[in-house]
């Protein structure tokens, strides 16, 4: 089992290789590839006798036999990598480890630039010779195309000699470019702005790469014949821009891991904003001293590392298409994805949105599609890759029945959704129930989606109100629950009674009506009497909510089933009022971001307060904004702020307005 899972890895790997290396031209992504990488190398440490010298995690890159091969003269490594801020801080420890007791090497931080490794031979000041890295001990000497490359000097200011290593990119703006006009002319369109720059460098014919834009970034160096050579790797770096090299201007050094760990932190975002493709941060201990000490394994140094920034985007298969029924009966399609590990968590589901979408995008059953997170909570499917069978797929319908209770479905004026019309679709009142339960609703400990499926089939609870009738014995009645459990369970629905009104007008999944609306219903009315005696057109100036919304709230209110589960959920001792005793106008009109984490209180008590006070919390920052509320390491917003010139409050003044405004 797993010598097969083994070999099936080595294969893929190398075939990924070969496209990669060779071709330009990868079928997989980067986090796909290094996922089965990471795997592999796994595998092989837990059976180090299934570790072959031919394993690609032996191996550093490939070579072409397309140039003239070249033997470097100095042997050129990959690095190893993670995607996990912890594995950094476990990599610092080991190299601590292995060096004199009581060392704390400082870290350099740089850019890890996607694009392919040089090395470029300098003689008494002149470039004599360029070779691509290849496997690390053999290269392709690619010199004539690499002299029409503007940010590789021909002549040094300094005469030394000296083995120069970088990274040839091709420039974002330069890589559309060069796909649009390749697309106009049925030429070959290029993955990513690497393989652009892999396959404009190695062209057989010179005069195409240097219409090609391209640039270099020096980011090491092996002295030969250099007499103010520096004993450290950011000075070295210093160096080379002295000798009129170009290096990159973000390089950082940084006193231990942690300011390293902030490094990687900040560029996460702020990467977007440059003309080059980074892919992660490499961090190189910065003494040649210790960096002798600690030295390589077979594929990349011991004293460098790379953190890859997560992907935004992953490839997988799709298995199916569910049609499911939400709280409103809309019936969604779900993506039933090929389990993959994705930003931090292994994902099988993704959002298709509606029917619509399915028709844009074209996706069929069984098509590798490409999923991206979206607002960073649920994946969505984003395009379908080509395998080449796309087109022998069925093409996805919509279903014409209610796939939960076979009942008729149906479209409403402006809105792409199917719904279901029947008001008790079992699907329907169940995801109404797990909405009323979960921590957006009532937030009810211990209660949870499954729960809430075998106590509706079980038939203990149909209705909100059954939820407040259930009793610890009935609980016991479950299968799998114990008299502990039962009580856990009881406790956390008996508590939500006293949830303050504004959780459970959100709970009970008023159409048009989230937990803001919800917020500034309860705030503004105070007891559910009040909204429920207040007409439409009221509502909507007092509340200052669109005519849509209050006249959802009022049609809500106006169904009688909705009424008397008013008042069933009123015996039952739910709570039906907003406390207003800090209720005030102080802050109206004043818009707040927040930022960073505050020390006096969480992000949502902030909020909360300043909406008590009348003002608006955002999470993000327009022009409109009025301040940005900084807290401890703060994310991009602060550079956002800045932009738009809108104010920068320290918690202490945000702290003092709060108190000011509340006397
Ligand atoms: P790598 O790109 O992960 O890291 C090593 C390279 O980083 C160096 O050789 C150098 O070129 C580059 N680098 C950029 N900035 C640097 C800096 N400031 N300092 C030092 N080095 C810097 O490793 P690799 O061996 O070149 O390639 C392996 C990676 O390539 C894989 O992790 C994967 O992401 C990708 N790959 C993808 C496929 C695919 O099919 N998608 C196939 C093969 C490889």
């Amino acid at each position: 089992m797993v010598v097969e899972r083994i070999n099936f890895l080595k294969d893929e790997i190398n075939k990924h290789n070969y496209l990669y290396y060779v071709e330009d031209n990868p079928s997989i992504d980067d986090y796909t590839y290094d996922m089965m990488f990471a795997e592999l190398k796994k595998l092989e440490e837990e059976h180090p006798l299934l570790k072959t010298p031919d394993s690609p995690t032996q191996r550093v890159g490939s070579v072409s036999e397309k140039f003239e091969s070249y033997r470097h003269k100095y042997r050129l490594y990959s690095l190893d990598n993670t995607y996990d801020a912890e594995e950094l801080t476990k990599w610092y420890e080991r190299v601590k480890k292995e060096l004199p007791a009581g060392s704390h090497p400082a870290l350099d931080c740089e850019l890890k630039i996607d694009g392919l490794a040089m090395a470029l031979t300098y003689e008494k000041g002149v470039f004599v010779r360029g070779v691509t890295r290849g496997d690390g001990i053999t290269g392709e000497d690619i010199t004539n195309n690499l002299k029409t490359v503007k940010t590789i000097p021909l002549k040094l200011f300094e005469d030394v000699s000296i083995e120069v290593r970088g990274e040839i990119y091709m420039p974002k703006s330069s890589f559309f470019k060069l796909n649009e006009e390749n697309k106009q002319n049925g030429e070959k369109i290029f993955a990513n702005p690497r393989n652009a720059a892999s396959g404009s460098v190695r062209q057989l014919d010179s005069t195409i790469t240097a219409k090609r834009d391209l640039a270099f970034f020096a980011y090491a160096v092996i002295f030969e014949d250099a007499p103010n050579a520096p004993d450290n790797h950011y000075d070295a770096l210093m160096y080379l821009k002295k000798l009129g090299f170009n290096v990159n201007p973000n390089i950082r050094l940084c006193k231990d891991i942690k300011g390293a760990i902030d490094y990687c932190n900040e560029w996460e975002d702020k990467r977007h904003n440059l003309d080059y493709a980074t892919d992660g941060v490499v961090i190189k201990v910065n003494n040649f001293g210790y960096q002798g000490t600690l030295g390589y394994t077979a594929r990349a140094p011991k004293w460098a590392t790379a953190f890859k920034f997560p992907p935004e985007e992953v490839q997988t298969k799709l298995l199916n298409i569910e049609n499911s029924v939400g709280k409103t009966g809309a019936i969604t399609p779900v993506a039933i994805l090929e389990p993959v590990f994705f930003a931090g968590s292994t994902v099988g589901r993704a959002s298709l949105y509606n029917y619509e979408e399915i028709k844009r995008l074209d996706v069929r059953v069984g098509d590798t599609v490409v999923i991206k997170k979206a607002a960073e909570i649920i994946p969505k499917v984003v395009k379908v890759i080509d395998d080449g069978h796309h087109n022998e797929r069925p093409v996805f319908t919509p279903p014409e029945q209610c796939p939960s209770c076979g009942g008729p479905v149906t479209t409403k004026e402006n809105e792409v959704n199917l719904y279901c019309l029947n008001p008790n679709c079992k699907e329907k009142e169940i995801a109404k129930l797990v909405f009323f339960t979960s921590s957006a609703g009532m937030d009810m400990d211990n209660v949870g989606e499954n729960l809430i499926k075998t106590l509706y089939e079980q038939k203990f609870i149909k209705t909100i109100p059954d939820l407040y009738r259930l009793t610890e014995k009935d609980l016991m009645q479950l299968d799998s629950i114990r008299e502990k459990a039962a009580q856990n369970i009881y406790n956390g629905i008996q508590n939500s009674k006293k949830n303050p009104l504004n959780k459970l007008l959100t709970a009970l999944s008023i159409r048009n009506v989230g937990k803001e609306t919800a917020e500034i219903l309860a705030l503004e009315y105070g007891s559910i009497d009040n909204i429920m005696n207040t007409t439409s057109s009221e509502l909507s100036k007092a509340a200052n909510i669109g005519v849509i919304i209050a006249d959802s709230v009022t049609e809500y209110f106006k169904n009688r089933k909705n009424r008397q589960m008013i008042e069933e959920l009123k015996e039952l001792g739910v709570n039906m009022t907003q406390d207003l005793s800090d209720r005030s106008d102080k802050l109206k009109g004043k818009s707040f971001v927040l930022t960073g984490t505050l020390k006096s209180m969480s992000r949502e008590q902030a909020e909360e307060k300043i909406k008590r006070m009348g003002g608006k919390a955002s999470s993000s920052i327009s022009k409109k904004t009025s301040y940005l509320v900084l807290g401890e390491n703060p994310g991009s917003k602060l550079e956002k702020a800045q932009k738009f010139g809108v104010m920068i409050l320290t918690e202490d003044e945000f702290m003092s307005m709060l108190n000011d405004t509340q006397e």
